[in-house]
């Protein structure tokens, strides 16, 4: 089996990496040995990560987790076995029950266009490459409905560099601090009631700039929606699903990853048919940043 550097990659920030002599191998279905015993005394080494930092883009699944406020039956942890069993061994099952829609979840392209691709179906290069991290932290502490524009792509590609194609950009808006307080991150916990809304996320003329002309892989946001609360026609969500581009929603940590440099894992529960998902998304950041 040949080895996937990505694969090796995700596997160690999944299972921590603490040491300097942290390697993972991953066996990858769809390789074959062959190309493996090609590469012979030239195959490259396991990925060393030592001096990387792995930061976790996901909040927890719970009591607490924020959902869109239609959706109202929240996250659900059904207990099945909890305890010692009759062999003398300790056991303990769950099943769980969630809208897809909440918490640090991904869009599919299929939730705002018939006929896209389901959860499922997601291409991997569209979950996984590098962050391209905006922020508008400063327009959005003055502005709770503020949407990024062209000029704050611009005014980033300026400093840091024009966003590859591929990219998963990551629109750092600072809201995640006010996690797991439903009413401070969306303006408003009305259960039932999604009609007012107030937190910032992207703009349409720059959603469609990140999209259609960058060749951006996702957009992703620490807030709870790539449309802004107030938003009735969700057009960021039509440019970016008609883009077959996913959408990364209630991420967090923004805050430690560089404007660019880090690699983004972003990876749902695989759910056939699914408009959307549970995400694990985690970020893997150079020493020099
Ligand atoms: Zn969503």
């Amino acid at each position: 089996m040949a080895i996937s550097e990505l694969s090796r990659a995700a596997a160690a920030a999944l299972i921590g990496c603490a040491s300097a002599a942290c390697s993972v191998w991953v066996e990858t279905p769809g390789e074959t040995s062959a190309a493996s015993a090609d590469l012979g005394g030239e195959a490259p080494g396991p990925l060393d990560l030592e001096g990387y930092s792995l930061v976790d883009l996901s909040h927890a699944f719970g009591d607490e987790t924020v959902y869109w406020p239609t959706d109202t039956a929240g996250f659900a942890l059904q207990e099945l076995a909890f305890g010692e069993t009759e062999g003398g061994y300790f056991y303990s099952a769950y099943s769980l029950a969630t809208a897809e829609h909440g918490g640090t979840h991904i869009d599919a392209p299929i939730h705002f266009l018939e006929g896209g691709p389901d959860v499922a179906s997601i291409p991997l290069d569209r979950v996984i490459g590098p962050a391209a991290v905006i922020d508008i932290t400063a327009q959005a502490a003055e502005d709770a409905d503020y949407r990024l524009t062209v000029a704050d792509v611009e005014a980033h590609e300026v400093e840091h560099g024009r966003i590859e194609p591929g990219s998963l950009v990551l629109l750092r808006t600072g809201w995640s601090s006010r996690w797991p307080d439903a009413l401070s991150y969306l303006g408003d916990d009305t259960p039932g009631d999604a009609s007012q809304l107030h937190f910032p996320s992207y703009g349409e003329a720059a959603a469609r700039l990140l999209v259609e002309e960058r060749g951006a892989a996702a957009l992703g946001a620490d807030v709870a929606s790539i449309d802004y609360g107030a938003s009735t026609d969700f057009i960021v969500h039509q440019v970016v699903a008609a883009a077959n581009a996913p959408g990364l929603e209630n991420l967090t940590n923004l805050d430690r990853l560089p404007p660019r440099g880090a690699t983004v894992i972003a990876l749902p529960m695989k759910i056939t048919g699914g408009s959307g998902a549970p995400l694990r998304a985690i970020a893997i950041v150079p020493p020099s940043n």
